[in-house]
C-alpha cells in the first residue's frame, strides 16, 4: 500500500471513529507522574492500575519518600497492580535517573527532541517504547503515537501495519503513516474502538463503522 493511500485511509478511519465516539480530550499531566502511572498499567486492568496509583499517593507524600523507603515497601504498596517486584524496580530506577542529585523530575524532557526524549526514557530498564511514547504524547503534547494492545490488534486487522508486526514495528509504521496532528486522537479512538467494538475475541464487525474500510486481517467470517 502506498504512503499516500495509507494516509488517506488513516484520515478516513480517524474521522469515522471520531464521529462514532466523539473528540478525544487531550490530558496534560506531569511527565514523571505519567511515566509511573503507565508503568503501573503494564499487564493489568485499568481498575487495578488506578487502585495501585491511589495507594501509592496515599502511602507517600512525595517521590523522594518513595526513593527513601526502598523496594520492599513500594512492592507492598503497588501489589494490586501485579508484577509488583518488576514494577517497583522500574519505578525506583526511573526516580533515581530523574533525580540527578535533586528532586525526581522529568521536566528536562521538555528541552529534548522527540528522539532524545524517547532514548532518555527507554534507557531506564523496564521502560519500553509504548511507555515512553505515552509520556511524550500525554504529558509533552508531542506527536508520537503509543501502541498498546488495542492499537496493535486493531491496526493489524485494519491492515495499517503488517499482521506479524511487533508492537515496536507497529510503533514505527504508525508514526510514519499517521499524520502528526492525528496521532493523539487516533490513539485514544483506537483504544476505545478496541474495547467496545474490535474486541480481541469477539469483534463486532457487522455493526462496525469501519467495516467497508477493513480487510479484517486474521479474522474469519465466524469470528464476528
Ligand atoms: S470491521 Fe471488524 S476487524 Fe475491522 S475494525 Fe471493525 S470490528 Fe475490527
Amino acid at each position: 500500500m502506498k504512503m499516500g493511500t495509507s494516509r488517506q485511509r488513516v484520515r478516513q478511519i480517524e474521522s469515522r471513529l471520531g464521529e462514532r465516539y466523539g473528540a478525544a480530550e487531550k490530558p496534560r499531566v506531569d511527565p514523571l507522574d505519567e511515566l509511573i502511572h503507565t508503568v503501573l498499567s503494564q499487564n493489568t486492568s485499568d481498575t487495578n492500575r488506578d487502585r495501585a496509583w491511589s495507594s501509592l499517593r496515599e502511602e507517600y507524600g512525595s517521590w523522594e519518600e518513595v526513593l527513601e523507603h526502598g523496594a520492599e515497601r513500594l512492592e507492598r504498596t503497588i501489589r494490586v497492580a501485579g508484577l509488583a517486584q518488576g514494577k517497583a524496580g522500574t519505578i525506583l530506577r526511573a526516580l533515581r535517573r530523574s533525580s540527578d542529585g535533586g528532586s525526581p523530575s522529568l521536566e528536562r524532557l521538555r528541552n529534548m527532541s522527540d528522539e532524545e526524549a524517547l532514548d532518555y526514557l527507554t534507557a531506564i530498564k523496564g521502560v519500553g517504547t509504548k511507555t515512553a511514547a505515552c509520556v511524550l504524547c500525554f504529558s509533552l503534547g508531542r506527536p508520537v503515537m503509543p501502541v498498546d494492545t488495542h492499537v496493535h490488534r486493531v491496526t493489524r486487522r485494519l491492515g495499517l501495519v503488517p499482521d506479524r508486526a511487533t508492537p515496536e514495528r507497529a510503533h514505527e509504521v504508525l508514526n510514519e503513516i499517521v499524520p502528526p496532528e492525528l496521532r493523539f486522537s487516533l490513539h485514544i479512538l483506537l483504544i476505545r474502538h478496541g474495547r467496545e467494538t474490535c474486541r480481541a475475541r469477539t469483534p463486532a464487525c457487522p455493526g462496525c463503522v469501519l467495516l467497508d474500510l477493513c480487510p479484517r486481517v486474521g479474522l474469519t467470517d465466524t469470528d464476528a
